[in-house]
């Protein structure tokens, strides 16, 4: 038997932990975690903004600790299971023979938080010593919207004593050695539309009913939906993230079956694209309730506006470091805008630049999906191409 990297037995100790949500076990995560900074000899201190949601950050001191830090930032939570439909135990962490590790959040994102620590533990035994300091980061909630988690710990003020001037954060899978990078995401725009009209009798042609009105804005929402699928299937080289989605996830209303009632209400989930402007897309549907002959309230269910975009010019310096840490493992990376959401767009709402990624090549995209894996080998090239990434930007 081969002996296995203790990389990868931290790894599979820390999938092996229940941080699954409703109910995830962060004190095991934090208490595991706390273990890695005293042995590698990182400071940590740990942050508690809302009971039991613990926010734990480890930090590395560069040689000029004035300068802008560097953020790593990882969320420990993982998304629910139909455990029926896994091939082993989602917490059990299977090592198949050829080394490819089964359990949820091993893409999304328990082994990006480990790489960034391998990635410090390796360079320090290296006896480097960087210029600016890294902070690595670990947050709870992320799979809830993030809330509880950095949408309250970026405007603390231990976040604020970070001093962070650029942070790396979670990204996706792919297929081939071209690595996505994310430079921003799609804004979630969940809406409730409460439409009014004329109520009364059942037998009658009422006129200005609520139904006339929920069928207005759904044919409008449709007739957009599609012309953005339009686009999207038009053009291959098109992501996601670059146009809207809509769906009709929401419908309730009504008091019996021969009563118009005064009020019916639909929702949507739509995802706004960065090449739509927020405000202007909010005041589209403004109008829309307008022509539907108004009475129609809209009720947010869960909006973010800021539509901040990481800078991925070929001159940012920022960038520039990225890429070199990247190409030193002969990698190339496509920048892109995510279609979901992550912590990312609470650092980037405090104008901290962010770049999205997730070292695994070859590896098909399995977040949230049934059989998560990801091969050992691969997690353990990632810690490589972070520590040329880590290097990279603390030197800029
Ligand atoms: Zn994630």
């Amino acid at each position: 038997m081969t002996t296995e990297d203790p990389a990868v037995t931290l790894l599979r100790d820390y999938l092996r932990i229940k941080s699954v949500h409703p109910n995830p076990d962060y004190d095991s995560c934090v208490t595991l975690l706390k273990g890695q900074a005293e042995t590698i000899g990182l400071d940590y201190q740990v942050t508690e903004l809302v009971k039991g949601k613990p926010i734990l950050i480890m930090s590395w001191m560069g040689y000029e600790p004035h300068l802008p830090t560097i953020l790593l930032n990882s969320h420990m939570d993982v998304v629910p299971v139909s455990e029926e439909c896994w091939k082993y135990g989602p917490f059990e962490a299977v090592k198949e023979p050829n080394g490819d590790i089964f359990a949820r959040g091993i893409q999304d994102m328990k082994s990006v938080g480990i790489q960034y620590i391998e990635a410090v533990r390796g360079l320090k035994e290296q006896g480097k010593r960087l210029k600016r300091t890294i902070h690595i980061c670990f947050v709870p909630d992320e799979e809830l919207g993030g809330i509880d988690g950095m949408g309250k710990y970026v405007s603390s003020p231990d976040f604020k004593k970070l001093n962070v001037g650029m942070a790396l954060d979670e990204g996706l899978g792919t297929l081939d050695e071209e690595i996505p990078v994310y430079f921003t995401e799609r804004n979630p725009f969940v809406v409730k539309f409460h439409c009014s009209g004329n109520p009364g009798h059942g037998s009658l042609f009422i006129e200005n009913t609520a139904a006339a009105k929920v069928q207005y804005m759904i044919n409008k929402m449709l007739k957009f939906r599609q012309e953005q699928k339009k686009l999207f299937d038009e053009d291959p080289k098109k992501a996601l993230g670059n146009v809207t989605t809509v769906n009709m996830t929401f419908m309730s209303g009504g008091l019996q079956m021969n009563v118009v009632p005064n009020e019916l209400c639909i929702g949507f989930d739509i995802r706004v694209s960065p090449t739509h402007n927020i405000v202007e897309f909010q005041k589209m549907l403004e109008n829309w309730m307008e022509e539907a002959g108004g009475g129609i309230r809209m009720e947010f269910v869960y909006k973010f506006l800021n539509q901040s975009v990481t800078s991925v010019s070929p001159d940012d310096p920022w960038y520039q470091a990225f890429q070199l840490g990247v190409q030193a493992h002969k990698l190339k990376v496509t920048p892109q805008v995510l279609c979901a959401v992550t912590d990312s767009r609470y650092l980037r709402e405090v104008d901290i630049p962010v770049l999205g990624f997730s070292p695994m090549i070859h590896t098909p995209v399995l977040a949230h999906d049934h059989d998560e894996f990801l091969n050992e080998s691969i997690f353990l090239r990632g810690i490589e191409i972070y520590k040329d990434i880590i290097t990279e930007l603390a030197s800029v």
